[in-house]
């Protein structure tokens, strides 16, 4: 069924009532480039955040707060966004998408290409989200590995993220703007700790120590073998940390 029934709450707790209350037929609509083209005929109610006020984009204590709502092109347009997100964006879609998509439906969406979701793991970003049971504050790391289980009907609230120390990022693919068919984002935290964290190796960005890349085993497409994007990955990470040196 197409469908019904289009709801704007004003408040967080509103919103997780709708929510619950639609159950399996309902769905969370932020930005809505990646659910408008895919709604099909699961859901019967959408639940649209854009009154919630989840937009803030502030630094504080060597950290950069984001709302969920935040729009991808208003965070790279932030004079205190670290450069490794604000480029990382850039390659994310293009400005009509970027002027709509938000932080929080990335984070959702959990894209095994996302070159912005390996830059937010470096910074070693917690992620907020509030259900009726409560407030939880985990790792993206953790969140990445279950996502349906962290979220189960509850909403994306808040990101957060270290902005302080050296970064690094390189990409292979088949031209400038097109997906990464292997990218690497690096982090040498102020406490001189190393962090890398991968694009195209596992069916989500992933944050790997550099001894176990010859024993990862990445999915193949058409744009890469599995042995090629292995190779990939032990090269670029070479690179990065060449240059966080
Ligand atoms: C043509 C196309 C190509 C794309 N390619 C890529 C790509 O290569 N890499 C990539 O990473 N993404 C890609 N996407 C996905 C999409 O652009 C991003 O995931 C985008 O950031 C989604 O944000 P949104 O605000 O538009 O989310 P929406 O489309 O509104 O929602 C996406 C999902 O997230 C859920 N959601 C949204 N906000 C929250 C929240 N605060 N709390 C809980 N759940 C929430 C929604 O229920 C839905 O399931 C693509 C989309 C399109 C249309």
């Amino acid at each position: 069924m197409p469908i019904q029934t289009y709801h704007r709450p004003h408040s967080i707790e509103e919103a997780l009532t709708l929510l619950n209350q639609a159950g399996a037929r309902g769905a969370i609509i932020a930005g809505g480039t990646d659910l408008n083209p895919n709604l099909g005929d699961d859901f019967e109610a959408v639940i649209d955040l854009q009154a919630l006020g989840l937009t803030r984009i502030e630094l504080a204590d060597n950290r950069l707060n984001l709302g969920a709502m935040s729009r991808l092109q208003d965070i790279a347009d932030y004079s205190g966004t670290p450069t490794l997100l604000k480029d990382t964006i850039r390659y994310e879609a293009p400005n009509t998408f970027r002027n709509m998509a938000t932080i929080g439906g990335l984070l959702a969406g959990c894209h095994w290409e996302s070159e912005t979701l390996a830059a937010l793991l470096v910074m070693e970003t917690e992620v907020e989200i509030r259900s009726i049971a409560g407030a939880s504050r985990l790792s993206l790391e953790a969140f990445l590995a279950a996502p349906a289980a962290a979220l189960d009907k509850g909403i994306i609230t808040d990101i957060r993220l270290s902005i302080d120390g050296q970064t690094a990022h390189e990409r292979v693919a088949r031209t400038p703007m097109d997906r990464a068919i292997v990218a690497v984002c690096g982090r040498k935290s102020a406490s001189g700790d190393i962090k890398l964290a991968f694009t195209g190796i596992a069916e989500t960005p992933i944050l790997i120590e550099t001894g176990a890349l010859d024993a990862i085993n990445p999915p193949a497409d058409f744009r890469g073998s599995s042995d090629y994007r292995r190779r990939m990955a032990i090269n670029l990470s070479r690179r990065v940390i060449s240059s966080l040196a």
